[in-house]
C-alpha cells in the first residue's frame, strides 16, 4: 500500500539549480536539536549539539542517496531513527522508546527507519551492537544477562515461539518491544494455563 504524502506530491516543485538540492530535502535542524536536548538533559550540551547535528547530516545524506525511499514516510519517523542511530554513533545510549514518545513514533516504525537509512547508507554507519546486557523475560519480569538464557527460561515454561527471538526485538533496557511476538508469547501461555 502506498501512500502518496503531500511532501511527495511536491516533487515538481522547484529545485535549487546550484547546489542540485529539491526543497522537500529540508532537513528540521532545530526540531532535532530541540528533540535531542530535552531526551538528554543530563548531558554535556556540546556532545547533545554534535548528536542533533550528526542526526541531520544522516538525514540529510540519506534523502541524498535515495528521496524516494522517503516518500510516504512521516518525517517523524525519519528524525526518531536517525536521532537513535547519532546516538549510537557518538557512544550516548538513547533509550528508543523515549525517542518515540517525544515525537510520537511507535518502535517498530522506529525500527524501520533504522534498518532504511542503514541500509541507504551502508557502511557509513558502524553496526549496532550486537548485545544487550539484560533481557527481561516478558512473562515474569526475571532479568537475564544474555538471551540465550531468556530463552532457556521461556523453553521450560513451553512458551513459544522462543527461537524467534532476536536481540533487536529488545530496547535498552531489555524490555521485548516487539508487539507481534510478544502477541504470539500470550497466546502460547493462554493455551498452556487454558487447558
Ligand atoms: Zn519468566
Amino acid at each position: 500500500m502506498v501512500r502518496a504524502s503531500p511532501t511527495a506530491r511536491k516533487t515538481g516543485g522547484r529545485p535549487d539549480a546550484r547546489r542540485g538540492v529539491s526543497p522537500l530535502v529540508r532537513v528540521p535542524r532545530e526540531r532535532i536539536r530541540e528533540t535531542v536536548l530535552a531526551l538528554l538533559p543530563d548531558v554535556d550540551q556540546a556532545v547533545a549539539e554534535g548528536i542533533a547535528e550528526r542526526a541531520a547530516k544522516l538525514i540529510a545524506s540519506a534523502y541524498e542517496r535515495d528521496r524516494l525511499a522517503f516518500s510516504g514516510r512521516k518525517p517523524s519517523g525519519t528524525m526518531a531513527s536517525a536521532i537513535y542511530l547519532a546516538g549510537r554513533m557518538e557512544k550516548v545510549k538513547i533509550n528508543q522508546s523515549k525517542i518515540g514518545e517525544a515525537l510520537s513514533v511507535s518502535g517498530p516504525t522506529l525500527r524501520t527507519g533504522v534498518r532504511r537509512i542503514k541500509n541507504l547508507l551502508g557502511t557509513e554507519i558502524p553496526k549496532l551492537p550486537g548485545r544487550r546486557e539484560r533481557y527481561v523475560c516478558p512473562l515474569c519480569g526475571e532479568a537475564f544477562a544474555n538471551l540465550n538464557d531468556l530463552r532457556i527460561h521461556l523453553l521450560r515454561k513451553g512458551i513459544k515461539p522462543t527461537s524467534a527471538l532476536r536481540v533487536r526485538m529488545f530496547d535498552d533496557d531489555g524490555i521485548l518491544v516487539d508487539k507481534e511476538i510478544l502477541e504470539k508469547m500470550k497466546r502460547s501461555l493462554r493455551r498452556r494455563t487454558g487447558d
